[in-house]
């Protein structure tokens, strides 16, 4: 499709090239013909009066000068348009080349945008097809069984109703990720952090584990709902990823410009090979006995990258197994 397009691109700049260049030769000729035209008869008549010197005392006698010259005249004029024909050929040829090589810089972004969608979407449907396959297994086989009982039906419907649930995360991370609506403002970072805590204050009762937030009175800017939703996403796995009866601790820095807020946990930490990976799209560290018990869909740390690069930030994790992992997000203050 990318070739198709390139090709079809190159010929659109050759046309345009073309369209000019043969323009400017047929002007260029029209002036050069008139202008060979002119010298030409100047040249025959200085040859003429050269000839005939007595002409320039005796004006009375008059004498024709010869004809214009019209095979030399038609030779100049070839002339002149075989080197036109040849800078056009030179033209084509470099424009030609230059073309293909410009109409592949231009979509060159395009092509990497539209390969990033279709991977986005090749894994999304993957995600999505694994749990609606469950879901519909698990309803093929209760609707083949003759005695399913009023009982059964309800813990059937209960636990669609929980796949159902996950599948709208699901869905909703999915959407996130690809629309964001962001809006500017100056903000109470303790503000922020608070508001974050709140939400994930009661996954934390359930396990014990407490949280102590930042008590820094610095601003930034940002938009309100998403920096919130960022803190969320790192502190809902600080709980996650971590033991009952483990603590979390915010602490903020401020720099020059910036200002770091490192949010450290005493979890199961994260393996030094799956660092580099962790806020990649779908990417779940294969700590066999977590992965398969701790609910997620390896999408939060990709949304939570994005919304730090919309606030041209930089998120980081520093982390060692079974002690426990900082997340520093570095935000600009101004
Ligand atoms: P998930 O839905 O799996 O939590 P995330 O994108 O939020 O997806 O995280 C990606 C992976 O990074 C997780 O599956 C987990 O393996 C690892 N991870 C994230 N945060 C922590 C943490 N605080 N402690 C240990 N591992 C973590």
């Amino acid at each position: 499709m990318f070739y198709s397009a390139r090709l079809k691109l190159t010929a659109w700049y050759l046309l345009i090239i073309m369209f000019i260049s043969i323009l400017f030769s047929i002007i260029v000729y029209r002036i050069a013909a008139v202008e060979v035209e002119r010298s030409l008869r100047a040249q025959q008549f200085r040859i003429f009066r050269q000839e005939h010197p007595a002409l320039g005392f005796f004006p009375q006698f008059h004498i024709e000068p010869p004809p214009l010259d019209l095979q030399l005249l038609n030779e100049e004029k070839n002339r002149i348009k075989l080197i036109l024909v040849f800078i056009d050929v030179a033209i084509f040829v470099l424009a030609g080349g230059a073309g293909y090589f410009l109409a592949g810089r231009t979509l060159k972004p395009i092509q990497e945008m539209v390969d990033e969608q279709n991977r986005f979407i090749t894994d999304a449907s993957h995600e999505l097809r694994t749990p609606l396959t469950a879901l519909r297994s698990e309803i093929e086989v209760n609707l083949r069984d003759k005695n399913l009982s009023l009982k059964d039906a309800k813990a059937l419907l209960h636990s669609n109703l929980e796949e159902v649930g996950n599948l709208q995360v699901l869905s909703d991370s999915l959407l996130q990720l690809t629309q964001f609506h962001f809006q500017f403002e100056t903000l109470s970072l303790a503000d922020i952090i608070d508001e974050a805590v709140k939400k994930v204050i009661p996954l934390a009762k359930a396990k014990q584990i407490t949280i102590e937030p930042t008590r820094s009175s610095s601003q930034v800017k940002g938009d309100k709902q998403t920096l919130t939703q960022l803190f969320v996403i790192i502190l809902d796995n600080a709980i996650k990823y971590s033991p009952e009866g483990k603590s979390i601790r915010i602490t903020a820095e401020k720099t020059d410009h910036s200002i770091l807020i490192h949010i450290t946990d005493q979890g199961i930490g994260v393996d030094k090979k799956d660092i580099p990976h962790i806020f990649d799209r779908f990417y779940r560290a294969d700590t066999s006995r977590t992965k398969d018990t701790t609910p997620g869909y390896g999408l939060g740390l990709s949304i939570a990258k994005k919304i730090v690069e919309e606030h041209a930030g930089l998120i980081s994790v520093k982390s060692s197994k079974a002690i426990g992992s900082t997340f520093t997000v570095q935000l600009p203050t101004n």
